[in-house]
């Protein structure tokens, strides 16, 4: 007898609560702002622990540009708004959770 989840009554190996939820969980969010000297730098912010650093490394590699992972964001060297988008895609991230402001 399969445990029914309590939110949307369907037995909890065919239920997607969790997954829904977890998707929802993930809203990444990618912005342009000034350094110090004016320099300008890409920041993604929202990525979890664990997708951090290798992120990191994907997005410079593929940006061909320098960049910082810390403290739940990326920093990345120049303005790279428009295709920082695509990358993450390409890296298996859902591009509907993806806010470029
Ligand atoms: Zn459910």
């Amino acid at each position: 007898m399969a445990d029914i989840c309590p939110k949307c009554g369907l037995p909890l190996d065919i239920c997607a609560c969790e997954a829904l939820e977890k998707e929802e969980a993930v809203r990444i969010k990618v912005y342009t702002t000034k350094m110090k000297f004016g320099k300008l730098v890409t920041i993604v912010e929202g990525l979890s622990s664990e997708d951090m650093a290798k992120t990191a490394k994907e997005l410079k590699r593929k940006l061909a540009c320098g960049g910082t992972a810390k403290d739940n964001h990326i920093v990345l060297q120049g303005d790279h708004k428009a295709k920082v988008r695509g990358v993450l895609a390409k890296l298996g991230y859902n591009e509907k959770n993806i806010d470029v402001w």
